[in-house]
């Protein structure tokens, strides 16, 4: 048996066949997702960051056949500087600011045209502190980046940040090693040898990839579920989903025998209005009203597009009191609502009926269909108005809700 412990032993030009592969294979695998997700923003920029990458590894291989060619050292740095500073661009340009990737390009080849200039001769180590700290320097600012889009709720921005900010801690401490103790030191050639170094950088290309495909993924199903759920005109819920949350926050207050409103809006003479303005003007006017209506309720209410020119809402836990204050604030910020017509404007009222239930003990349907009846009469008593009725609860939905809640032994 042999003694004493087994070293893992790689030599560098393995290592850098190794991250060339991993790069392109991964680089590849990441353009394709791009691409089949339409992608065109980000994507693109990180799409160039694995190409500067993988010419980065190509030239390191090509700069270690010997002294010969020992110049490509710089601009395999510039290329690895600028496969990090493609990330941040990258980043930027996710978050919708501006890319800026001059600035991009510029850090990685002023410093590397610098090293080529003022290094003679040129070998392995020429110019490597102020090619680390540039790496350091764009690594900490797509961390930053990352961070700052996390508040969008994309879980993966926060990994991208804590994987490009431990990078960037990571070079600039090698950085640092490199200038105080020099690059034969043990310690530094243990802790931030190139070996090492090449591993680092591995492991963070895997990591990256993984990200910014689920990045993507996450943003898609956003995206998706934003078209599924909204109305296209006026940004609101649609019919199907406001039945879907509404049907939750009512089997929710039935349970706690917590009250809840819900509206039907309906605005008024909608038909003239498109008559008269056009059917654009009309378009205008549902979009300004959705949005003047929405400012009316609070974040835990339900605003839909029930059709063409009516809404509805849910509003939970209000008295009724409560629930006519909003409904007469709808009516109100309908009223002052004024819409540009080309040199006219438009004019708008509503309708509102409203049911009420103390105990949400009444479903959906037959809310709906309360508010429906007191809306038709707002319409037959002038319009421009709210209507009101308290729908008490029915024995038999009583009687279900009582099934449903749970007995004490
Ligand atoms: P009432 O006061 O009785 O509600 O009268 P009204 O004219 O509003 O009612 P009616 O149901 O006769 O007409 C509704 C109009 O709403 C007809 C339809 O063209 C218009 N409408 C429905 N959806 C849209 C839309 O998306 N855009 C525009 N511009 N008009 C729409
Ligand atoms: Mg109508
Ligand atoms: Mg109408």
């Amino acid at each position: 048996m042999a003694s004493g412990s087994a070293s893992l032993q790689l030599d560098l030009t393995t290592l850098l066949f190794i991250s060339l592969l991993v790069t392109l294979t991964t680089g590849i695998l990441y353009v394709l997702d791009a691409v089949r997700r339409g992608d065109i923003l980000s994507g693109r920029w990180w799409s160039l960051a694995f190409v500067a990458s993988s010419l980065a590894s190509i030239t390191y291989i090509a700069a270690a056949q010997g002294p010969a060619l020992a110049w490509a050292y710089p601009i395999g740095n510039g290329l690895a500087g600028t496969a990090t500073a493609l990330i941040w661009v990258g980043a930027r340009s996710f978050n919708g600011r501006p890319p800026l990737p001059l600035i991009g390009f510029a850090g990685p080849w002023i410093m590397a045209g610098g090293t080529l200039v003022t290094v003679e001769p040129i070998d392995a180590w020429s110019g490597a502190a102020s090619f680390l700290l540039t790496v350091a320097a764009y690594a900490l600012a797509a961390a930053y980046e990352f961070w700052r889009g996390s508040g969008r709720r994309l879980q993966n921005h926060l990994v991208l940040a804590v994987a490009c900010a431990a990078s960037g801690l990571f070079y600039a401490a090698r950085a640092a090693a490199l200038v105080s103790l020099g690059q034969e030191h043990p310690v530094f050639l243990r802790y931030f040898g190139p070996e090492v170094a090449s591993t680092v950088v591995l492991l963070l290309i895997v990591v990256l990839t993984f990200s910014l495909v689920a990045l993507g993924k996450e943003q898609s199903d956003i995206a998706l579920y934003r078209l599924a759920t909204r109305d296209a005109l006026t940004d609101v819920l649609n019919r199907r989903e406001f039945a879907r949350q509404a049907e939750l926050i009512l089997r929710r207050l039935a349970y706690e025998r917590a009250p809840v409103a819900v509206l039907l809006l309906d605005l008024d003479f909608f038909k003239t209005i498109n008559d008269t303005h056009g059917h654009a003007a009309g378009d205008l006017a549902l979009a300004r009203f959705a949005a003047v209506a929405a400012r009316c309720l609070r974040p835990s209410d339900l605003l839909c597009r029930y059709g063409g020119e009516e809404f509805a809402v849910v509003l939970p836990r209000v008295s009724f009191d409560q629930a006519e204050i909003v409904a007469e604030r709808m009516r109100a910020a309908a009223a002052g609502l004024t819409v540009p017509a080309g040199k006219a404007e438009v004019r708008l009222t509503t309708s509102l009926g409203l049911a009420f239930s103390p105990a949400a003990a009444s479903d959906l349907t037959d809310l709906l269909h309360c508010a429906d009846t007191m809306l038709y009469r707002a319409k037959a008593e002038g319009r421009n108005r709210v209507v009101s009725c308290v729908r008490e609860a029915k024995p038999a939905a009583e009687a279900t809700l009582q099934a449903a809640l749970p007995t004490i032994a």
